[in-house]
C-alpha cells in the first residue's frame, strides 16, 4: 500500500479535502474517506507508513481557559481574562502550510487510540481550526508514572459542580500546553474523524507515539466524571498512515 495516489482518486476527493496541506494529499489515498472513522489502532510493530515532509509544529500560548462538561468529556476552551472566548488564544499548530488554531482541548480515559493494540491511561486531545474551518487534532497518549511531576502544577483539581453537571463553567488558571506535549517525538499522522457526535470526517489526525507521563493523582483527578469514554477502534479500512519524525525517532 501507501502507493502514489492515483490521478482518478484525487478526483475523485469531495471539495473540503481539496484544502489539503500541501505535499499531504498521499494520506487521502484511494480508498473510500467517508469510510475513515477515528480512533484507530495504530500498528507501531508493523507500521505502514508513507514520508512526509510536513512536520507537525507547535506555537503555543499561555492563556486562560473555561473549564466545562460537554457531556461527554471535560473541555476546556480558551477565554480573555474576562471570560470571553477567545479561540486561538492558547495558540496553533501547523502542518504543512496551513494553520490550525487551538479551539479546545479535552480528555478521554482510556486512550482512544490503541498501540498494537494496547491503550494508555488517558488521551489528551488538543483541537484545531484552520482558516478555511477543516480540523485537525493532536493526539497525546498519557500514561501514569510514579515520577511525574509536571502536569500537577498546571491542572486544578477539577471540582465537584463540573465533574457531575453539564454545561457548569470555571475559569481555570494559566494553561500553556507547550508544559505539556513534547515537541521531540514522532508522530502518526492519518486522516480519520472526530469521535464524538456528529463524527466530523476529514479530520487530520496527529498522534504523539510516545506517552506523557501524568501522576496517579493527575489521571484520577482528570477522569474521575467519565472513566470510559473512548470510542471504540475503527476499521482501519486500509488507509494510509504517515510517520513524522523530523521532531523524533520512533521507539
Ligand atoms: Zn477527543
Amino acid at each position: 500500500m501507501n502507493a502514489t495516489v492515483p490521478s482518478s482518486a484525487a478526483a475523485n476527493v469531495p471539495s473540503c479535502h481539496l484544502l489539503w496541506p500541501q505535499g499531504l494529499e498521499d494520506l487521502l489515498g484511494d480508498g473510500d474517506i467517508e469510510a475513515f472513522q477515528s480512533p484507530i489502532d495504530i500498528p507501531l510493530a508493523t507500521l505502514p507508513s508513507i514520508p512526509t515532509t510536513q512536520p507537525l509544529e507547535f506555537d503555543f500560548q499561555s492563556c486562560q481557559w473555561r473549564e466545562f462538561n460537554n457531556g461527554y468529556a471535560i473541555q476546556a476552551v480558551p477565554v480573555t481574562v474576562d471570560g470571553v472566548d477567545k479561540p486561538g488564544g492558547g495558540g496553533s499548530f501547523s502542518v504543512g502550510d496551513i494553520t490550525y488554531r487551538v479551539v479546545e482541548f479535552h480528555f478521554h480515559t482510556p486512550s482512544e487510540h490503541t498501540f498494537d493494540g494496547r491503550s494508555t491511561t488517558m488521551e489528551l486531545h488538543i483541537v484545531g481550526l484552520s482558516p478555511a474551518n477543516t480540523i485537525s487534532v493532536v493526539g497525546v497518549p498519557l500514561e501514569i508514572h510514579e515520577s511525574a511531576s509536571g502536569l500537577a502544577s498546571l491542572f486544578a483539581p477539577v471540582p465537584a459542580e463540573v465533574a457531575t453537571a453539564i454545561n457548569v463553567l470555571r475559569l481555570a488558571t494559566q494553561i500553556n500546553l507547550a508544559d505539556i506535549v513534547p515537541t521531540k517525538v514522532a508522530v502518526a499522522r492519518y486522516v480519520g474523524s472526530r469521535t464524538t457526535p456528529p463524527y466530523d470526517r476529514g479530520v487530520l489526525w496527529n498522534v504523539l507515539l510516545t506517552p506523557v507521563a501524568i501522576s496517579s493523582i493527575e489521571a484520577t483527578v482528570l477522569g474521575r466524571t467519565y472513566q470510559a469514554d473512548n470510542r471504540p477502534v475503527q476499521p482501519f479500512c486500509d488507509r494510509p498512515i504517515a510517520v513524522d519524525t523530523t521532531a523524533g525517532q520512533l521507539t
